[in-house]
């Protein structure tokens, strides 16, 4: 799992999943760079990382043709694009508010769709990309509809450009992880006593008693990417210490 002499985009890269991949792949001998929304967050974990941050809010087009052109000053070509930059907002059937709608499509689906298909110019033959969706896009779990919807609709477009892409030797691959330890949850602005109840069932739900850690997506991500996976395309891989084969 070498990953020396590839250039990499992590979206999300200030926090959780996609700030552990970094470092994952930083590790193999890539050269990355992370983007995020917050201009301090951003700084402070490529400080950390000692990779470049860019600013850039993926629910704008426009902020991911400025996002390109900023990579494009330090790496002419990527190989390795993961798409990973989400929110997470609970929201029951009979209640779906049009603006958190708009808010998890617009970032979970169109912001994921528009960042591929902006850096599809910049990717090089044998390139790959890597969709982060959730078992959620499978699953029927209260409270997610929209989220599922949004990693469901993800996963769509993401085998159709794994069939289109291929002729160009770029593969295309969702991971869907099932709970991870991130900020992702405390973000939803959820009270913290909902919030542990919630923790508390999931871990329950999970046959391997535990939620992930964001270094186990980093790891199954920094082999996908790797040129040891590359018979590997169009699949999606559940991440989810078996939560999909016991979902209720
Ligand atoms: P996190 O909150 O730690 O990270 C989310 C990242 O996305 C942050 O870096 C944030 O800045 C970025 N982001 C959010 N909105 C953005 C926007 N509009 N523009 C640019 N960046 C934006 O949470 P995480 O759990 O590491 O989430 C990463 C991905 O993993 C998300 O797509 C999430 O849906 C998915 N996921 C998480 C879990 C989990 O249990 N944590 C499970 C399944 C899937």
């Amino acid at each position: 799992m070498n990953l020396e002499g590839k250039k990499a985009v992590i979206t999300g890269g200030n926090s959780g999943i996609g700030f552990a991949t970094a470092a994952r792949l930083k590790e193999r001998g890539a050269e990355v760079i992370i983007t995020g929304r917050s201009e301090d967050r951003i700084n402070s974990a490529a400080n950390e990382l000692g990779v470049k941050g860019v600013i850039a809010d993926v629910s704008s087009v426009e902020a991911i043709d400025s996002l390109v052109s900023q990579v494009q000053e330090t790496f002419e070509k990527i190989d390795i694009l993961f798409v990973n930059a989400g929110i997470f907002a609970p929201g029951e059937v009979g209640n779906i508010l049009e603006p958190e709608f708009d808010k998890q499509m617009g970032i979970n689906f169109k912001g994921a769709v528009f960042t591929i298909e902006k850096f599809l110019p910049l990717m090089n033959e044998g390139g790959s990309i890597i969709s982060l969706s959730s078992v959620n896009a499978n699953a029927g779990m209260s409270n997610t509809s929209i989220y599922s919807a949004s990693k469901a609709a993800l996963n769509a477009y993401t085998r159709v450009a794994a069939t289109e892409l291929a002729g160009r030797k770029i593969r295309v691959n969702s991971v869907n992880p099932g709970p991870v330890s991130t900020p992702i949850f405390s973000k939803t602005g959820m009270p913290e006593e909902q919030l542990n109840s919630f923790a508390e069932a999931m871990q329950e739900r999970v046959p391997l008693k535990r939620f992930g850690e964001p270094g186990d997506i980093a790891n199954l991500i920094a082999f996908l990417v790797s040129d040891e996976a590359s018979f590997i395309t169009g699949a999606e891989y559940n991440i989810d210490g078996g939560i999909n084969i016991n979902p209720l």
